[in-house]
């Protein structure tokens, strides 16, 4: 398509979104090496189209290795990819640079899956496995819908992303059911939906943007929390400054955990490794002493 049609196409779709007016003929898997070209906005929603979309998709994320989903900014060359895409995949509210580019150059089709966070000011839906699966169903249908030939095998991607999460879940609730009740003190408030669906106490230390140092009165709050529930360990989150967790923990007492809140890219592992790894962390950290889960002996 000419920049012209381009971008006229684009003011088309201020007012109504016009897929077929932007396919380019990758749609339905017809042209080019056959697959559709899809882009997530962050590693997990990546994650899911990949798993999703197997090999009928070329999957594309838009956070550059090392870079933070929160704060993505589009190159010019990324809103330009984004008009000739088939799928984009991504979260409204999260990444003000993809809600914008998508006003200018929208690609076929859009899943948004900010329906998914629902806690107040919250958007880390995706640290709860089974709340990301469900973003797995909202891709599977945007991809049937671009490629009915395969959608059989969009619902079975669907299907395996959503067995991935329930082993996962499995592990949550056998591995956190004797830590129920447990104080999570986390630098960066982004565990709710983790923490809600297993039963522990979140308090953050810097609230919810990790960018923002903790007020005076928010350490001293935490200070509190943690002598009057007992908390072992303060968690801080992987690849930014430990330093206000570490001090705080130094002059309480107690040790420091690592949690990651899988929203950089370039991790080396892959999304159900990084969860993995965040529930080793939970299980060495908090205070685990209360019955084990129903059924499953507490020394297996
Ligand atoms: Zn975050």
């Amino acid at each position: 398509m000419s920049p012209a049609r381009r971008w006229a196409a684009a003011a088309l779709a201020l007012t109504a979104l016009t897929p077929a007016a932007c396919s380019t003929g990758a749609a339905g898997g017809e042209g080019g090496d056959g697959r559709l070209d899809v882009l997530a906005s962050s590693p997990p929603l990546q994650h899911v189209a990949e798993v999703v979309g197997g090999e009928h998709v070329d999957v594309t994320g838009l956070v550059p290795p090392g870079g933070d989903s929160h704060d993505v900014e589009l190159t010019a060359a990324q809103v330009g990819a984004l008009g000739e895409a088939d799928l984009l995949v991504h979260q409204s509210g999260l990444q003000p640079s993809t809600d914008d580019a998508l006003e200018v150059s929208p690609p076929g089709r859009v899943v948004d899956t900010a329906g998914l966070a629902d806690l107040d000011a919250d958007p880390h839906f995706w640290l709860d496995p089974l709340r990301l699966a469900e973003a797995g169903e909202l891709v599977a249908d945007a991809l049937a819908e671009l490629d009915p030939a395969a959608a059989a095998d969009y619902a079975a991607g669907a299907e395996a992303l959503a067995e991935q999460a329930a082993a996962l879940d499995a592990e949550h609730a056998r591995a956190l059911a004797p830590c129920r009740g447990a104080t999570l003190v986390t630098s960066h408030e982004a565990f709710g939906y983790l923490a809600g669906r297993y039963g522990l106490r979140q308090v953050g230390i810097a609230g919810i943007d990790p960018h923002v140092e903790p007020t005076p009165a928010r350490v001293r709050r935490v200070v509190d929390v943690v002598r009057d529930a007992g908390v072992r360990t303060v968690f801080f989150e992987v690849s930014t400054s430990p330093e206000v967790t570490e001090a705080l923990a130094r002059e309480l007492g107690v040790g420091t955990g690592v949690l990651n809140p899988i929203e950089r890219a370039g991790e080396d592992e892959d999304y159900p490794s990084l969860v993995r790894r965040n529930l080793d962390a939970l299980t060495s950290g908090l205070v685990c002493d209360g019955p084990p889960g129903a059924g499953e002996p507490s020394n297996s």
